[in-house]
């Protein structure tokens, strides 16, 4: 199996694109190939974050009679810092115009040194026989994409920029926890006994924060994250808010969108 990986960083966003080619997957998806058969490549994301992907073209699951086309990822870290991660799947036809795919809703904490996507029913497997010739290539080549996106907790410019900050943050601190009392919240995430509040339309604008907000209805305000770790959460909390414009570090309040301003702070540290 052939890799080509594209990386991109968009904010504390990086995000790989990555390209598996398969030769001759095509008689792999026929009897009497065995179900065991898998094709399976590692790819690097960036130094001490690395996966695995395996790909059966007759599924991991031998109680069933029909043939899944399987696919499991797994992304491993040996990195300090706390790390979120998405991970979405596609075939797309070799003229472009369709595509099969799979996406995560939301990012996950990789709160193990291991996490793995199990995407065991990605698609039949006689789907893609009978349009052959729109996902399959020549050689019987099948394209798989994945897009893996990984949120950054620290690189090396936030860590620089938190230390200018340290005074902002440690009252954006103290303001999640609702000491202050004097903050129009109306959402609160809860994890285990720690309780974070927070202004929906300024934290909304991180991508992890974004995802959990998705899997619930609009008017949710309550969510209970069991598999997140307090002070990651809260870091990235504090990150969304010194990235907002919509709150102002100067004032101490949120602005509301397009309504009377706070103060001239035209700098969205509030300067
Ligand atoms: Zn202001």
């Amino acid at each position: 199996m052939s890799v080509k990986i594209k990386k991109t960083i968009k904010k504390s966003l990086l995000i790989c694109n990555i390209e598996f080619e398969m030769e001759r997957f095509f008689i792999f998806c026929l009897h009497p190939k065995s179900r065991r058969f898998c094709f399976e490549s590692d790819f690097e994301i960036q130094e001490g974050i690395e996966g695995t992907i395996r790909v059966y073209p007759r599924g991991t699951d031998d109680n069933i009679l029909e043939n899944w086309i399987s696919v499991i990822t797994s992304v491993r870290t040996k990195s300090e810092s706390d790390i979120y991660a998405k991970l979405d799947l596609s075939i797309r036809s070799f003229d472009g115009l369709e595509k099969i795919e799979k996406l995560s809703a939301y990012y996950r904490f990789l709160h193990s040194r291991e996490e793995v996507w199990d995407m065991s029913k990605f698609t039949t497997t006689q789907n893609i026989l009978q349009h052959g010739g729109k996902f399959i290539g020549p050689m019987g080549t099948l394209k798989l994409y994945l897009t893996l996106s990984v949120h950054l907790d620290r690189t090396a410019n936030r860590w620089i920029s938190s230390i200018y900050d340290a005074p902002v943050r440690r009252r954006l601190r103290e303001m999640l926890k609702n000491k202050t009392g004097e903050q129009r919240f109306d959402i609160m995430f809860t994890i285990g006994k720690c309780q974070f509040q927070a202004h929906r339309q300024v934290v909304k604008c991180h991508p992890v924060v974004q995802g959990i907000l998705q899997r619930s209805d609009p008017q949710c305000q309550l969510f209970d994250l069991p598999n997140f770790r307090p002070d990651s959460f809260e870091n990235l909390l504090i990150d969304s808010y010194m990235d907002s414009s919509l709150f102002c570090k100067r004032c101490f309040i949120d602005r509301k969108k397009g309504a009377w301003s706070c103060c001239n702070a035209k700098n969205k540290y509030g300067s």
